[in-house]
């Protein structure tokens, strides 16, 4: 028999692709993507020598957010300071962008205040928070004169024996949580105001003769679309204050109100478009400080920290990836397969990226899915975007994504790829440098 091939065209079942060639449709939120093809002027084309996927940070954003949040704040109360929240995002360059436009650190482990020392920070600028303060740790923290937050009585308890230990008073401030009206309540962390827990715990440090509370301390949520709850947190926090010195001999300083401002980014369970509902740092800023002026003498106030990261970063940060194929699936949907998912976006689960072409194109758009490179079901990291007739090769801008990214992406079946900054100055530099076999080898024995 004859093995000859012939030249026979492999069929494919004919299907019906829903075109769009505007913006607006049913869907809302639905909206077709603007090409971005630079960032602060360097062109994304340019950016394939540090290879793909790439995260891009922008210093001109991360500057002109936290002079913009400083800005809100300083016009309306005179002793305010911002401490950059580093599990947000603790690679070294950006946490050194904040700093220099002055802010202090917030840490929530001994791993991130020991980063924020090797940058330079001294103790007495870094908010220690977090659950999980190990003892040796916690000591060094103490004795260096970091800002201590301590989170439950087993803490208390390290802090009255490391006082002790030293022969001396440690001063700390109390973590709280307290009901705004949000639910779920984010009340895992710190001592409940409402049941007396706050309260119980105050008395503990009022009664140890190693201990003094210098400051309250709340976060209440991440992402926060409204700045009410912020009014209410602000109003108790400034009561309970008043109640602590009205009933124990302790004198307190400052109040830190923690982080949580919503960045203009789109929650899936949202339906506008992030721009149109989020707060503007003034809005938040005059919730914060409004009940602060009712309840204290303007020569009284208290000094105001809070510890904003998502709003910060988020919009700072894109990952360009690549197509590396596209696929149509039997219902007629069409995905366009990246060289980037959710193992570098683990955000993704909560969120609706923007995600625009890097180059502009003509024609009609489509509803496509964007899937990542892992072999699993999940790896999808936007579903019903539109998107003009991409190709093999092509770039996509994920966006806004500097938030909680850089920090919680995963090294599962990929290794995690180069971050670059682009500077004020034009300048692009590697910041932290794509992983590689010799990454791995450094850290595995067999
Ligand atoms: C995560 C965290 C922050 C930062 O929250 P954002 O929502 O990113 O602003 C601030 N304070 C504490 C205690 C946190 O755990």
């Amino acid at each position: 028999m004859s093995t000859q091939v012939s030249p026979k065209k492999t069929w494919v079942r004919p299907i019906i692709r829903r075109q769009y060639m505007g913006s607006a449709n049913k869907f809302g939120g639905f909206s077709a993507p603007d090409s971005i093809t630079a960032i602060d002027g360097v062109a994304i084309e340019q950016l394939r020598e540090y290879g793909s996927p790439l995260f891009v940070f922008s210093e001109a954003t991360l500057r002109n957010k936290v002079q913009q949040l400083n800005q809100a704040f300083a016009n309306r109360y005179p002793h305010f300071q911002a401490a950059w929240s580093y599990k947000t995002n603790y690679l070294d360059a950006i946490c050194k962008v904040f700093h220099d436009e002055g802010s202090w650190a917030e840490v929530v482990s001994a791993f991130e205040y020991k980063k924020a020392r090797a940058n330079g920070i001294a103790a007495n600028r870094i908010i220690f928070n977090g659950p999980y303060k190990p003892y040796a740790e916690l000591k060094q923290a103490v004795a260096e004169g970091a800002l201590i937050h301590a989170d439950h009585l087993d803490e208390l308890q390290d802090l009255e024996s490391i006082g002790k230990e030293l022969g001396r008073v440690v001063e700390i401030a109390i973590r709280i949580n307290l009901d705004t009206g949000m639910y779920p309540a984010w009340n895992r962390f710190g001592f409940n105001l409402e049941s007396g827990q706050a309260m119980q715990a105050v008395n503990r440090i009022a009664a140890s003769p190693n201990l003094a509370l210098i400051g309250l301390h709340c976060h209440i949520g991440t992402f926060m679309l409204d700045a009410a709850p912020y009014r209410r947190a602000a109003t108790k926090m400034a009561e309970f204050w008043k109640n602590i010195e009205a009933k124990t001999t302790e004198r307190l300083r400052y109040i830190d109100m923690g982080g949580g401002f919503a960045s203009r980014n789109k929650l899936k369970s949202q339906y506008q478009a992030g721009n149109s509902v989020i707060p503007s740092f003034e809005e938040y800023a005059e919730a914060i400080t409004a009940p602060l002026y009712e309840a204290f003498r303007s020569d009284q106030l208290p000094q105001l920290f809070v510890e904003t990261g998502r709003a910060l970063v988020d919009e700072a940060g894109f990952l360009v990836s690549t197509v590396v194929g596209s696929k149509t699936m039997p219902d007629g949907k069409r995905f366009l397969v990246a060289d980037a998912g959710v193992n570098l976006l683990y955000t993704s689960t909560w969120y609706d990226f923007k995600i625009s072409p890097a180059k502009h194109y003509s024609g009609t758009l489509e509803d496509v899915t964007l899937c990542g490179p892992l072999c699993m079901n999940i790896d999808k990291v936007r579903e019903n975007c539109l998107l003009p007739d991409m190709r093999r090769g092509d770039q996509v801008l994920i966006h806004p994504v500097g938030a909680y990214n850089v920090t919680q992406w995963m090294q599962f079946i990929e290794m995690r790829p180069a971050v670059v900054l682009i500077q004020t100055n034009g300048q692009v530099k590697v910041i932290r440098e794509a992983e590689s076999m010799e990454t791995l080898k450094r850290q595995e024995q067999s």
